[in-house]
């Protein structure tokens, strides 16, 4: 079997293998990423959040983002009856210099990510498949793959660091038995593009809105142009019942959300639905000696707050940040430290925590109440619009808003029991 030696090999070129890829061949590492779809591949996770503008500005790509893409400057929230609804608006949000985000096509934007990754030296290859993770002892020393077009032969590529942000497929979250499904959440997807969906006029053309129905919510992402994105996130026994039939379950999230259904009169659906099965799980570690596990590959819970290209390109600067020192020196011992990247998964933990309170929040009725309804007195509205930017490092100050807003849900879910209403969980709805 043919053998390559490189410092790192990652495996997946979505956001978070192209961020690790570019940012470590940018450091003068040997670095190869392996790709098993051809690009430009379609992808569902539309809807980017500000701070990931600090990433792009890293990358060196911030110019062309901004030319192929739609300004997304605030979420919308609304309810089933239409009843309540919030703006949030990037511009108020706390600690946060971006003021808006963009809408994306996953195609054009990987592709962006994964031709930049190339232009900075890493030898990029797609439709290359990793098959396994290479193991001595405990310590990973490289993969084997192959190429999905021409000789299949496998070859064997040893690395110093093995980095899986294979995403959703988690190779070596599997491998190790990491991976556990959570079951609170357990949530699925169907989803579909139209054409001439109705939208906000002026600055908010770009807007998501989030609209919520008795078996979840539904997203509605505009794009640059004509096209929207539409999707309905739902509890798994809401999909259970209908998931043979796409369309119809499609249909039947629509019909329960009036004001999306009102957006979607006249609107022409442009694709079949497509569906995303139960897709909330965390794995119990996100690293070993020689290993690191980069964003989906690590974790995914739920995409109500858009955070999974955030958190996946974050996932991949942490991992640069310790890794570069170590490969740098030379010190390749450093990385087989069962430890070594454990600040790095502290560090991430930490930022994901934030989003996974307001995940779990948003199907507590005590949480959505706040929610679409949130005071400014102590900048509480700042803050909250400060974590949907996308601020996963937050200041101590900005630490306490939250606290705050975290101790009125509570006092909400007291004061509802004590008079006898009940605070529905929709997640198990
Ligand atoms: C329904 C739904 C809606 C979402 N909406 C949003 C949103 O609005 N905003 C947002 O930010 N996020 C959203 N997400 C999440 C977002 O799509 C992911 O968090 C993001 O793509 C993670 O990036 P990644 O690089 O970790 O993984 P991916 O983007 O999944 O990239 C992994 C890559 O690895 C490749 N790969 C896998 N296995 C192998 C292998 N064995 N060999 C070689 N290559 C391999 C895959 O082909 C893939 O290209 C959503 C997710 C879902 C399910």
């Amino acid at each position: 079997m043919n053998t390559l030696h490189v410092d790192v090999v990652v495996i997946g070129g979505g956001p978070g293998g192209s961020t690790a890829g570019t940012l470590l061949a940018k450091e003068g590492l040997k670095v190869i990423v392996l790709e098993r779809e051809q690009f430009p591949r379609f992808k569902i996770g539309e809807s980017m959040l500000p701070m990931v503008r600090e990433l792009y500005e890293r990358l060196g790509v911030s110019g062309t983002i901004e030319s192929t893409f739609i300004q997304k400057h605030g979420a919308h929230f609304v309810t089933a009856d239409g009843k309540r609804e919030y703006m949030y608006e990037f511009k108020n949000a706390m600690d946060c210099p971006y003021g808006y985000a963009y809408h994306v096509k996953r195609d054009e934007h990987d592709q962006i990510l994964l031709n930049n990754t190339r232009k900075a030296g890493a030898d990029v290859r797609e439709r290359w498949q990793v098959d396994d993770v290479l193991f001595e002892g405990e310590r990973a020393v490289g993969v084997v793959a192959h190429a999905l077009d021409g000789d299949p032969t496998p070859i064997t590529i040893k690395a110093k660091l093995v980095v899986d942000a294979s995403g959703r497929a988690s190779l070596l979250s599997k491998k190790l038995n990491l991976r556990k499904a959570d079951k609170i959440l357990n949530k699925a997807a169907a989803f579909t593009h139209f054409k001439n969906v109705k939208r906000f006029d002026g600055k908010h053309e770009g807007s998501i809105t989030i609209g919520c129905f008795p078996g979840g919510w539904i997203w509605v992402i505009p794009f640059k142009g004509d096209v929207t994105s539409v999707g309905a996130v739902m509890h798994h026994s809401y999909w259970r019942d209908k998931k043979e039939k796409p369309e119809e379950m499609f249909k039947a999230a629509m019909a329960d959300c009036a004001p999306v259904k009102a957006r979607l009169e006249g609107a022409e659906q442009l694709m079949p639905v497509m569906t995303e099965g139960t897709f909330s799980y965390k794995s119990d570690r996100f690293s070993g000696p020689g290993w690191v596990l980069c964003g989906d590959a690590a974790c995914f819970l739920d995409p109500v707050f858009s955070s999974g290209v955030l958190l996946s390109m974050r996932c991949a600067e942490e991992i640069v940040k310790l890794a570069v020192p170590a490969l740098k020196k030379d010190k390749p011992e450093l990385l087989t430290d069962q430890k070594a990247f454990r600040p790095y998964e502290q560090r991430m933990r930490r930022g994901m925590g934030t989003f996974w309170t307001f995940i779990y929040g948003f199907y507590d009725e005590a949480f959505i109440d706040i929610f679409f309804r949130p005071t400014n007195r102590f900048r509480m509205m700042n803050a909250i619009s400060g974590v949907l930017a996308g601020n996963i490092f937050p200041s101590l100050k900005f630490k306490a808003r939250i606290w705050a807003m975290q101790f009125v849900v509570y006092m909400n879910r007291r004061i509802a029991k004590s008079r006898g209403i009940a605070m529905i969980d929709r997640a198990s709805a």
